[in-house]
Order: C-alpha cells, then sequence, then structure tokens
C-alpha cells in the first residue's frame, strides 16, 4: 500500500479571458493551497477500483464517479503510458475525500495528483517531479498546481505555473453549496454571458501576492470574474455571497459554487463559522497551507 496527499484550493485572484482557438480561455490565477486535503492509498488488485471514505455531506461524495472515469485511473492509465508501460497492473484508490465535490476547489485534480505520486511509487516508475508535472498538464489545469501546492500563479489556460513566495496565513471558512458545478458549463455560461475580460494583466495578481506575504490589505483579494456566470446558474448562491459573517466579503472559488471569507485571526474565524452554521449553512474551518503533494 503507498498513499499520498494533495491540496484543495481556493483561488485569490481569478481573471478569465475569452475563448481561445485552441479551446482553452486564458486566465490569470493567483492559487492557494489550503490545509484541506485528499489522501489517495493505493494498493495492487484484481481490478481497477474506486472507493471513498469522507466526513463531506452524501450529496458530495454520491458525485465521485466509482468507475474508470474517476480521475484517479485516468491519471494511473496516464502515467502508464507516459512510462511505456504497456499492460499497467489494475490498482485499487482508496480516496480519503475533504474537498467539496464540484465545488471548485480541485478535488479531482488533488486525487489525481496525490494518485501520480503514490502510483509512480508503487510501479517504481522512478519518475522526477518535473516528468510528474508534464502528465499533471494532460489531466487537468489544475493538477499541476495541485502538485506543486503553495501559492502560484497560473496563466496560458493556468498551466503554467510560478511559485510565489509563501502568504502570511489566513483563515478560511468555506460555505459549501448543495449544488455542485461543472467547470465545463460555467465556462459555456461565461461565454454565452460574454464575461471574458478584453486584455488580461497579470500586474494586479502580483501585487495581491506580495501585499498578502505582508499582511496588507489590497481590494482585488477575491476578484473572480466568473462569479456572475455560476450565480446566474445557482439560485441562492447570492444568498451565501450576502452572508453577513463579520470577517469582510464573501468570494467564490474558481468555477464555484464554492464560497470563503478569509481571516487573519484564528477565533474571528471559528466565530463566523458559527454564524455561517446558525444561517443553515454546512460550513468548513480551514487555513491556507504552504504545501503541495507528497508521499505519506
Ligand atoms: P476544479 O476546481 O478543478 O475545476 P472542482 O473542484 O470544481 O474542479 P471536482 O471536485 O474536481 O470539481 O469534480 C468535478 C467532477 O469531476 C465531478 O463532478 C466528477 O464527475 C468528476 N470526477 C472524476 N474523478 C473525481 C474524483 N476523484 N473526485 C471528484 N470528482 C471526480
Amino acid at each position: 500500500m503507498t498513499s499520498a496527499t494533495a491540496p484543495g484550493k481556493i483561488n485569490l485572484f481569478f481573471e478569465v479571458g475569452g475563448l481561445q482557438p485552441s479551446g482553452y480561455h486564458d486566465v490569470v490565477s493567483l492559487y492557494q493551497a489550503l490545509e484541506i486535503h485528499e489522501t489517495v492509498t493505493v494498493s495492487a488488485s484484481d481490478s481497477w477500483g474506486i472507493s471513498v471514505v469522507s466526513d463531506l455531506p452524501e450529496e458530495h461524495v454520491a458525485r465521485v464517479p466509482k468507475d474508470e472515469s474517476n480521475i484517479c485511473i485516468q491519471a494511473a492509465y496516464a502515467l502508464a503510458s507516459y512510462a511505456g508501460k504497456a499492460t499497467p497492473e489494475p490498482m485499487h484508490f482508496e480516496i480519503n475525500k475533504q474537498i467539496p465535490v464540484a465545488g471548485g476547489m480541485a478535488g479531482g485534480s488533488a486525487d489525481a495528483a496525490a494518485s501520480l505520486l503514490a502510483i509512480n511509487q508503487a510501479w517504481g516508475l522512478n519518475l522526477d517531479r518535473a516528468a510528474l508535472l508534464e502528465v499533471a498538464a494532460t489531466l487537468g489545469a489544475d493538477v499541476p498546481f495541485s502538485l506543486m501546492g503553495g501559492t502560484a500563479l497560473g496563466s496560458g489556460s493556468g498551466i503554467r505555473l510560478e511559485q510565489l513566495e509563501p502568504i502570511l496565513q489566513l483563515h478560511l471558512v468555506l460555505v459549501l453549496s448543495p449544488a455542485g458545478l461543472e467547470t465545463g458549463a460555467v465556462f459555456a455560461k461565461f461565454d454565452e454571458l460574454q464575461l471574458g475580460i478584453k486584455l488580461l494583466d497579470e500586474s494586479r495578481a502580483r501585487s495581491l501576492a506580495k501585499d498578502l506575504t505582508a499582511g496588507i490589505q489590497n481590494p482585488a483579494l477575491g476578484e473572480n470574474t466568473m462569479t456572475m456566470a455560476a450565480l446566474a446558474m445557482v439560485p441562492g448562491l447570492q444568498d451565501s455571497l450576502n452572508l453577513d459573517l463579520r470577517i469582510g466579503a464573501g468570494h467564490m472559488s474558481g468555477s464555484g459554487p464554492t464560497i470563503w471569507f478569509a481571516t487573519r485571526n484564528l477565533p474571528s474565524a471559528q466565530r463566523a463559522l458559527q454564524r455561517a452554521a446558525d444561517a443553515g449553512h454546512k460550513a468548513i474551518l480551514t487555513s491556507t497551507s504552504n504545501l503541495g503533494a507528497r508521499l505519506i
């Protein structure tokens, strides 16, 4: 048995451009890893398989595919093909899931990143980080970041990554939505509503990241051009955004619909978590992390 873990993420800043001829959107994304993480344990088996253990609400766990479409199995196939392994032996994946599913927090991507590390070890492939990052980019735009972790600036389709200096720790209240959103569907709505930014500019994301390392307030924190598209798809999401948790405004992560609230003060975050629960929301307390995916 081999286990690996990989962090969830929020986007501290997310600006999306128009659809490119490649079929992808250009983005400027300030990725931030979180303490909530996935743990994937792989073991040799008679057939490919998935099991999930989780304390998340049942509607989240139910969204995880248990067949070969699961990104853990896709990651193993991609690794086998990269390493020239013609007949990869079937593996079982046990996913310990903490990251909300279809929530804009890269839970599937974290599973893929953890699977790449665990399978690399279990099969004795000895691929280095650079090779794993290459395979990660073929699996999804957020998978390379899940491997890298910490704080990073993403550009291009999101897979061009630059690791940045760690920010001062933030405590976060994540307000879950009972609805899930498929990233592709939110981008389709985004295109339909013509929300794409004409000229993407990395400089605002860079200055936000710099301010966050020094604890300086910056109004760009939480800007996300996907928000209008997600609001058009999830009735009730505005209520989560409007919540007054007394730690500032709510912001959407990635393509949504998870909403996050941030503070540097842990007791304030704990009180905010209680306020969200009192208002009838399912919410999680976590904080930012400087870690990426790793074998455990
Ligand atoms: P991202 O932020 O990377 O765009 P997300 O966090 O919004 O993604 P995920 O939790 O990764 O969304 O799930 C998106 C979809 O991926 C799920 O609805 C499910 O159909 C599919 N999926 C495949 N494998 C997994 C997995 N291991 N865990 C969760 N979802 C998976």
